[in-house]
């Protein structure tokens, strides 16, 4: 089977317009797209709007919120791999060590230690990636870009965490591409080969920049339903 010429027809649904997005993107950058895993943000969304994707064999899901998530998907994990991409509350560790595959946003050394009392517990850990704060933004969670080598090495040394990448969250006002560059190197230079980074307005961007799982949420699913 072949595609429509015109792919702007292949969109009948948001996922498979995200995915073919995501494919030309990737082979834009000189990438191999199957490089670039999709997550679906699937926080504030109601079931109905999630179950489309499972359906369609969407299998991997973030959640910003872990009791939230716990709710969603504690009954149904089969197959799935979710990933937490808010910030995590050391009193909240051993619930997220739990329910998620991914932590995304390891950002400080009592963090650290939570998780590898929970992971020494369990016998395992899931995988971690640490945020930086590539923007320096007060308001915003992750490791300053200057201590980030340094947190990496405690992590792993100190810790003996399983540490696969990177996340970030540019500014909302400056233009993305210079943080996912930053994160890039920062990831190089300390052997990482994961990257989060991208979400629906800049997902493109990212790829660009050597992005291997970008977070996606309103382009998949429409704005998200106001917390209740
Ligand atoms: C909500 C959220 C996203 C998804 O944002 P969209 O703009 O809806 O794609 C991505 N990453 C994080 C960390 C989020 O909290």
């Amino acid at each position: 089977m072949s595609l429509p010429a015109d792919t702007s027809d292949y969109s009948a649904s948001p996922l498979r317009r995200i995915q073919a997005r995501i494919a030309a993107a990737a082979r834009n950058a000189g990438r191999d797209p199957t490089e670039v895993t999709l997550t679906a943000v699937s926080k504030q969304q109601p079931w109905a709007a999630i179950e489309p994707l499972l359906l369609a064999g969407q299998t991997v899901f973030g959640e910003n919120r872990v009791q939230e998530a716990l709710g969603r998907w504690g009954q149904r994990r089969g197959g799935l791999e979710l990933r937490l991409i808010g910030p995590l509350q050391t009193n909240k560790t051993r619930d997220a060590v739990a329910l998620f595959d991914v932590i995304e946003t390891l950002d400080r050394e009592r963090l650290a230690e939570h998780l590898a009392a929970e992971a020494q517990r369990r016998g395992q850990s899931p995988r971690l990636y640490i945020q930086v704060n590539t923007g320096e933004e007060a308001r915003k969670a992750g490791v300053s870009p200057l201590d980030a080598d340094a947190f990496i090495g405690l992590c792993r040394n100190r810790y003996d965490l399983p540490i696969d990448g990177l996340m970030c969250i540019p500014p909302e006002d400056q233009p993305p591409a210079p943080h996912f560059a930053l994160l890039a190197k920062i990831a190089e230079r300390n052997g990482l080969t994961r990257l989060s980074m991208g979400m629906s307005a800049d997902f493109e961007i990212a790829i660009r920049h050597g992005a291997t799982s970008v977070r996606v949420g309103s382009a998949l699913f429409g704005p998200r339903p106001p917390l209740s």
